[in-house]
């Protein structure tokens, strides 16, 4: 078996040329101007937007700054019904604005929430939903609509994993009263760490960004108790230049994604999944479900891979709902959460970025075939 020369992560943070970097940071000096949505803030804001194909979006230090801004942007309380089946940034955004999360089951075929059973959790007191695309997958974002109208919810997408996924060519970013971005830099696109809302119109925008900013509609008006979410120049520097790379890296990220689909063809028991086919995806992650009757357990394999130093990960276990702050949540009990459970258990994610060699992917390839 050929052990990697040196260790692979399940991820890497895409980085450019170092020189391509120096011209950035020179402007930067030049016109000493590090932050406080400086120029090249406003134009990652402009070039990103038309990127993604929407029409505003308000950038961040950080997705979970994000989060919690959209959610007091909209003026969400009371209870919001989320997934357990996600990073604990998305449920713990909800705790920063004193909100109840109120977990429901995930759908098996999309690892996201189950829009069948979303009414059944609705009470007086909820007032929002707040899915995630997990992996990039698109959520049944008609249903949820459908739902969030009849009762009178908002609606926001932790759209963390989903940089650039389109549907039938629309960007998934357009739907919900608002989505969120992380650029963090184990992320697809990444701007060391960073964020973003997307927004539907300028005057939500507007209201975001007095908030990203302590509240400070100008000078002397200080409108809502803001934070300081702000994005700083360098990291905005960062997000332009990354963004000359992004087709490339999406590209090698789906030729990856390819080559373990063919590879692992031939296992029943390991299941790769993906979106469904009208989905333009990221290929942000690369979920495998091992099924019960695989020669080894989930564990085993993750065990074996890391004894090799091939650092998978097993995105997202253990749920949220497990966590001590969450887990005496009445809906946190696993009785209700079945699906979630059963695919926690199961999945494992493989490494996926664009800087993985041949010789990486044989290594890999190597110790699932072994086990099989
Ligand atoms: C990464 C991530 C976040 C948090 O983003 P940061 O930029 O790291 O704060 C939120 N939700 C999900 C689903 C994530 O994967």
């Amino acid at each position: 078996m050929s052990k990697p020369t040196s260790p692979i992560y399940v991820t890497e943070p895409h980085l450019p040329p170092l020189e391509e970097f120096m011209p950035y940071l020179q402007a930067i000096w030049d016109k000493k101007r590090l932050t406080n949505s400086g120029p090249f803030h406003q134009q990652l804001e402009a070039e990103l937007a038309a990127y993604l194909g929407v029409e505003h979006l308000s950038l961040f230090a950080n997705g979970t700054l994000a989060l919690v801004t959209a959610l007091q942007a909209l003026r969400i309380s009371g209870e919001v019904i989320t997934t357990p089946y996600t990073f604990a940034a998305t449920t713990h955004s909800l705790l920063w604005n004193g909100i109840k999360p109120v977990f429901v089951d995930i759908d098996p075929a999309t690892c996201n929430l189950d829009p069948r059973r979303i009414e059944e959790a609705i009470t007086p007191a909820t007032t929002a939903i707040l899915p995630v695309h997990c992996y990039g997958f698109p959520c049944d974002m008609e249903r949820i609509e459908q739902i969030a109208d009849t009762y009178g919810l908002k609606f926001i997408y932790d759209a963390a994993h989903a940089f650039g996924v389109r549907r039938h060519s629309e960007s998934i970013l357009r739907y919900g009263d608002l989505s969120i971005l992380s650029f963090h830099a184990t992320k697809v696109f990444n701007t060391f760490e960073g964020g973003a809302i997307i927004c539907p119109n300028a005057k939500i925008k507007q209201r975001i960004d007095y908030l990203k900013n302590f509240g400070f509609a100008d000078e002397v008006t200080v409108v809502a108790p803001g934070i300081n979410g702000k994005m700083n120049e360098v990291e905005a520097a960062m997000g332009l230049l990354q963004l000359k790379h992004i087709d490339a890296a999406l590209e090698a990220r789906a030729a990856i994604y390819q080559h373990y689909a063919e590879a692992l063809a031939g296992i029943p028991t390991l299941t790769l999944l993906q979106p469904p086919a009208e989905t333009g995806w990221n290929h942000a992650y690369c979920p495998v479900l091992v099924s019960a009757d695989h020669p080894i357990s989930r564990d085993t394999l993750f065990e074996r891979l890391k004894a090799n130093d091939i650092h998978a990960r097993r995105y997202f276990y253990p749920l949220i709902s497990s966590f001590p702050m969450y887990r005496g949540l009445p809906s946190a009990n696993p009785e209700r959460l079945g699906n979630a459970h059963r695919i926690a258990d199961q999945v494992i994610c493989l490494p996926i970025h664009p800087a993985l060699t041949d010789n990486d992917l044989a290594s890999i390839l190597d110790i699932l075939h072994t086990a099989r």
